[in-house]
């Protein structure tokens, strides 16, 4: 039986410590002081902080990177319809798919991150071709104790009535193919509550969870959210789903927020906060007091709704910065939504762990070794420093490690 032990790891607490890993178990066997033994492989841990392995809840793997791909893709007005339109002029190959996803992810794993929900578009045009290239990744990255990927399929819009037929007809095919998880934009649909049933209807019959991008808008009378709340209420069940930007939730007066919070609550919706694709396009042309975007996060979580965040975008037309960097999102948290840093570290790790259907695990005896190791002299100084110094296990073993070396002359 060998072990890995992390030498002098600086814990959360502040406590420095050695953390022992059982490979046979891929748990957490001791965190203290370790007898090293003689087949033990020693990773020294000085100055530098242990964190549980960041989640990515929510990334657009087909469409990463696009803006280094070498296609010409231009969003200049920088907001959504910028976007959307600037992707009717781009081909999405599968073997492009594939190549720029897996570029993605090794960065993702590289910054601490063992799970991953992707949305992937299925829409007329595209069809259901980019999920084909996701699921062999996913399928690689599992093999190869790498990563766990989540493939959500993100539906074109309409969905509803005699214009929705093949959208609703692409959307049962992608079921068929190994989607992991149902999606779309409801919000974008003529009549979007019965968009809304029918990706419910699909969910539920599919025995799949349900993802949607609730709404992207400032817009204070698109609370789609609260539509979402009526359909779950009304069939009783709301666990597996979940609400993912719900930007116009930070629009609406203090009232509002707690009572949509009161019912995620009960029902047990969960909520995906993506600061940083929506501070990109959010308010571009409110030159005064431009709001932030982000779902309010802070007072969804005091009234015990289950949240997590993500990055969304990254590199493409919907968001031109992004370094697959959780500490990055972390950062935001802290700057644009006022978290505590342990409130914007547990968002970006155990609430993505459990928002994705997984058992929240920390820093702890018996738990699985899913762990990042960053340098810093604290807990807060690590998010806030960011330092790309960093060693990333997985399933209890060091799947990558990264060295920084800088010179003064
Ligand atoms: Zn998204």
């Amino acid at each position: 039986m060998s072990r890995t032990v992390l030498r002098g790891a600086t814990l959360m607490s502040g406590r420095v410590a050695d953390v022992a890993i059982d490979s046979t178990t891929q748990k957490i066997e001791i965190i203290g002081v370790v007898d090293p033994k003689p087949l033990d492989v020693i990773e020294d841990c000085t100055d530098m902080v242990v964190f549980p392995s960041a989640v990515e809840p929510h990334a657009h793997l087909d469409k990463v990177l696009l803006c280094e791909s070498g296609q010409n893709i231009k969003n200049p007005s920088g907001d959504l319809e910028g976007a959307i339109s600037a992707m009717r002029n781009v081909t999405l190959s599968p073997r492009d798919v594939y190549r720029r996803a897996k570029a993605a992810v090794l960065e993702m794993v590289g910054n601490g991150t063992t799970l991953i929900r992707t949305h992937v578009d299925v829409r007329s045009g595209v069809g259901i071709s980019s999920i084909y290239p996701l699921i062999e990744l996913k399928n690689w990255l599992r093999d190869e104790q790498i990563a766990e990927l989540q493939i959500a399929c993100l539906l074109g819009s309409p969905i509803a009535g005699v214009n929705g037929r093949e959208h609703r007809r692409l959307l049962s095919r992608a079921i068929d193919v190994g989607i992991d998880v149902v999606g779309g934009c409801p919000y974008l649909d003529e009549d979007p509550r019965s968009a809304l049933e029918v990706l419910m209807d699909a969910s539920f019959d599919a025995g799949l969870p349900m993802d949607l991008h609730t709404d992207e808008t400032l817009d204070q009378r698109t609370l789609t959210i609260t539509d979402l709340i009526e359909a779950v209420d009304k069939r009783g069940v709301g666990s597996g789903i979940a609400a993912s930007h719900c930007v116009s939730l930070s629009m609406q007066e203090y009232e509002i927020q707690t009572s949509v919070a009161i019912k995620l609550a009960e029902l047990g919706i969960s909520v995906i906060v993506l600061p940083q694709t929506n501070l990109f396009l959010q308010a571009r042309n409110i030159s005064s007091a431009a709001p932030r975007g982000i779902a309010p996060i802070k007072l969804l979580g005091e009234f015990g709704v289950k949240v997590a965040a993500g990055s969304d975008n990254a590199r493409d037309p919907f968001c031109s910065m992004g370094r697959m960097d959780m500490f990055e999102t972390a950062s935001l948290l802290v700057m644009a939504a006022h978290l505590r840093p342990d409130q914007a570290w547990y968002s970006c790790s155990g609430g993505g762990r459990e928002v994705l259907g997984y058992p929240d695990q920390g820093v702890e005896v018996g738990a699985q070794a899913d762990l990042v190791l960053v340098d810093g002299a604290n807990f807060a100084s690590a998010i806030a420093k960011g330092s790309a110094k960093r060693t990333v296990i997985h399933k209890g073993r060091i799947t990558s490690r990264t060295s920084v070396e800088r010179e003064y002359f």
